[in-house]
């Protein structure tokens, strides 16, 4: 067996971290602790592996690796968990860990019992599982060449030989440990599902690594078939692979597929329902052979519970506490939690090594010893040489044009959308101002008009005046992800990021927060921590969105003459400073890290497809219509509706808004606002504001001119701001007041629109804490700045 822990203390180790770029190394150790140790192994760094230092990010912090042919990005703490040797020291014999197959006989199953038949898709993130269930199901799923775009399963339907077949896409995972919440939803899925078959999806240019997790599922004793996706890019390669061979090794039909045009695609569904129908008789399927010491533990702790798999079975000696949870209760539960702890012990003894490695290692000698039989690498490729698909890393990548390059990028898709998009915005206002115009004046005057005109139609144009931004930057994104650059971004200003806790993924949400929140918190769905994805949807609020500048401009205007730039400047560094401080006490407090998320894989370079971008595209635009139009709609109608009742005769706007239930609000909340320098006509503006944040610029139009269209040009609005006065006396704005006014509507609530996104992401809860949170950040730093401000 793996005869070198004796070896061990005869060889020269060193860290990964210290390891110059260029350099090939192999892998003795991988120290740290559970979830990170864990990634760690499945991604390859086992013992005796290789591991190419490919390069360092432009801002020094990740590294890029190159391991099993695949590109990795680590941080330098990370790679200093690693411990490594020369790549031509002799320690471990690989080949030795290779013992072959062990047949188990399964009981055969009628796939009928619960009325359908299922088949799961489980593979690597990235291997093309969205592509393939897009392309069987026909559904507009959302495709993406980035870890972790799909989050939770899609179900979807197609038929074959007059029967009618479900398929679930479920979230891409390397591994299926307790570890992350997409590892334990597969898991999950799988236990309480029991689907009929699984179609294993693995990147056929990346077996080494794909197949690991392929070595777990075939411990589920499912039926199974593996769709050797990307089969396009391996034969390009040169590479040949012995499909028969390799089938027979695992027991499983292997089917060459290129997903994204649907090659080969019958044929492995075919191939999954032949599975299917054979597995109503009692079948033999393949395990890894794990050698005589844990073959004979699995037989022993198998018989003490007849009712797990092989796989649990396993993972129970592993010490998993998931696994361990499902025999809690039996009568013998801790005679086998017993057993398998004595069992967890003679192994690790007997290899000197802890079970996680062990597992990990065995199965990738599994893996590695059956390639070595099927898999001929094209003779003309040398080792250590990356594979094509990589090379626009030397552009996009590059030390001093990666920064560059991605600002220019970014720029183009904030302009695109947010001026391009511009121009539909302006078409569905004037037509939503249109349809209102007609309607106001087909119907008499009345509150029903009113309602109809103001209140709906304004609130239908609340909704819709977002779709244009949504669709644009979505089919960007979509084209980021789809290419691959997305990941590159993230490893570009991932240490950026990571200064507040976060990863270098959340950087393009923040920079669309700038243009617009709801779209930014939307794109939060391409960070697959939901800790970290939760912490950016929090704070992306602070980004100060668009519809805030008119107000700004309209301050700046009025009360400061020289600086104004740098004034305007300064309100978005504070919010972006407030973010990064939220982002880390949240990080420190009750948002804390966990160590898996920041081993990042970086695929190669792939043509987007138009298709993909606009499948993309749309299917976000009907999920802004489906599930938060509701919400802002009915929002809308009732800040509407308390700044148009309780209704007096002969009133003027000003009075009438003064004498509303959302004056009486502002008014109300005066002597809160107070100690910030702010009125009551101020108060309703920011109250007015959650409709949206254009608001509160036309409100204060309301309140301090009686004009219902003042905008931040308007110069009577500017001057009676400049003049108006308290009946004290005193005026109402100074350059201070002004000032705080404009910190406050930076950072207090987000408007409706974004709150219906934050609960479309994350639940009413963490709505009715943002909004709380904001408002007391606002109230806080208005105050401390004020206070201060008048005593200077
Ligand atoms: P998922 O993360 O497993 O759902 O993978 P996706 O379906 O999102 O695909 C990831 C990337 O691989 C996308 O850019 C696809 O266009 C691309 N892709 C999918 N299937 C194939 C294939 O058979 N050949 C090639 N060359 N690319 C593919
Ligand atoms: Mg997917």
């Amino acid at each position: 067996m793996i005869k070198n822990q004796d070896n061990n203390q005869n060889i020269v180790t060193r860290l990964l971290d210290n390891e110059p770029v260029g350099m090939t190394v192999q892998v003795v150790r991988v120290m740290g602790d559970g979830a990170f140790r864990q990634r760690l192994l499945e991604m390859g760094f086992v013992r005796g592996a290789l591991v190419t230092v490919l390069k360092n990010a432009p801002l020094k912090d990740p590294v890029e690796y190159m391991i099993l042919g695949s590109h990795i990005s680590l941080r330098h703490s990370e790679a200093a968990q690693v411990e490594v040797t020369d790549k031509e020291a002799e320690f471990c014999d690989m080949e030795d860990a290779f013992n072959g197959i062990v047949e188990t006989t399964v009981a055969g199953v009628d796939p009928m019992a619960d009325d359908v038949l299922r088949i799961a898709l489980i593979g690597n993130p990235n291997c093309g599982k969205t592509s393939l269930f897009n392309s069987v199901t026909g559904a507009k799923e959302k495709v993406g060449n980035y870890g972790g775009v799909t989050v939770d399963s899609k179900e979807g339907w197609f038929n074959i030989g007059g029967r009618k077949v479900q398929l679930v896409d479920l979230p891409g995972t390397y591994s299926l440990t307790e570890y992350s919440p997409e590892e334990m939803y597969v898991r999950t899925y799988i236990r309480d599902n029991h689907p009929d078959a699984i179609l294993n999806i693995v990147d056929a240019g990346n077996l080494e690594r794909n197949l690991y997790l392929t070595t777990q599922i075939m411990d589920m004793n499912i039926p199974m078939v593996i769709a050797l996706n990307m089969w396009d890019e391996l034969e390009k390669s040169g590479d040949q692979l012995d499909i028969e061979m390799m089938s027979r090794l695992l027991g499983a039909r292997m089917v060459p597929v290129t997903a994204y045009n649907g090659h080969g695609v019958k044929d492995v569904l075919e191939a999954a329902m032949a599975a299917i129908d054979e597995s109503e008789q009692e079948t033999l399927h393949h395990n890894v052979n794990y050698g005589t010491l844990i073959e004979d533990c699995l037989k022993e702790l198998g018989e003490m519970c007849p009712e797990l798999d092989r796989y649990t079975v396993l993972k129970i000696i592993e010490n998993d506490q998931h696994a361990i949870q499902l025999i809690e209760g039996k009568e013998n539960a801790e005679d086998v939690k017993k057993t398998a702890a004595e069992m967890r012990q003679r192994i690790e003894r007997d290899f000197n090594d802890d079970i996680t490695s062990i597992v990990t290692d065995l199965k990738y000698g599994f893996v590695r010893g059956a390639l070595a039989e099927a898999l001929t690498p094209n003779p003309e490729r040398t080792t250590g040489e990356t594979k094509p698909g990589y090379s626009m890393d030397r552009l996009l990548t590059n030390r001093w044009l990666a920064l560059p390059i991605l600002l220019v990028l970014m720029w183009l898709m904030f302009e695109a959308t947010f001026t391009l998009g511009a121009y539909p915005q302006g078409w569905i206002e004037s037509g939503i101002g249109w349809i209102g115009e007609w309607i106001g004046n087909a119907m008499p005057d009345g509150i029903l008009r009113d309602l109809i005109v103001d209140g709906i139609i304004g609130g239908v144009g609340g909704v819709l005046v977002f779709l244009p931004q949504i669709l644009i930057l979505f089919f960007f994104i979509s084209l980021l992800e789809d290419s691959g650059y997305m990941a590159r971004a993230a490893f570009i200003v991932d240490r950026v990021m990571h200064r507040v806790g976060l990863h270098g993924k959340s950087f393009i949400p923040y920079l669309i927060g700038f243009g617009c929140g709801v779209p930014a918190i939307m794109a939060t769905r391409t960070l697959e921590n939901r800790r970290d994805r939760l912490v950016t949807i929090l704070t992306v609020p602070f980004m100060s969105c668009s519809a805030r500048l008119p107000a700004y401009l309209l301050l700046v205007a009025a009360f400061f003459t020289a600086n104004q730039g740098l004034i305007l400047m300064s309100i978005y560094l504070i919010g972006i400073l407030v973010a990064a401080i939220t982002a880390i006490i949240m990080s420190k407090t009750f948002l804390k890290h966990d160590k898996t998320q920041f081993v990042m894989e970086l695929p190669p370079y792939r043509k987007p497809t138009a298709r993909n971008a606009t499948i993309h595209m749309w299917s976000k635009g009907k999920q802004y219509l489906q599930k938060m139009a509701t919400i802002i709609l009915a929002a809308s109608i009732i800040v509407w509706a308390l700044g148009y009742f309780p209704r007096h005769e002969g009133q003027t706007p000003q009075e009438q808004i003064e004498n509303s239930y959302m004056g009486q609000m502002g008014k109300a909340i005066e002597p809160i606002v107070e100690p910030l320098g702010f009125n009551w006509q101020m108060g309703v503006s920011v109250l007015t504001g959650a409709a949206a944040k254009e608001i509160v610029v036309s409100t204060m139009g309301v309140l301090y001119t009686g004009e219902a269209d003042a905008d931040e040009e308007s110069t009577t609005l500017k001057e009676k701001l400049q003049t108006a006065t308290k009946p004290n006396g005193e005026h109402v704005f100074n350059p201070i007041i002004a000032y705080s006014f404009m910190l406050f509507i930076l950072l207090y609530f987000p408007c409706i629109a974004a709150l219906a996104a934050i609960k479309r992401e994350a639940g009413w809860k963490w709505v009715a804490f943002e909004v709380v949170y904001t408002t007391a950040v606002a109230w806080l730093v208005s105050f401390v700045f004020y206070q201060i401000a008048i005593r200077l």
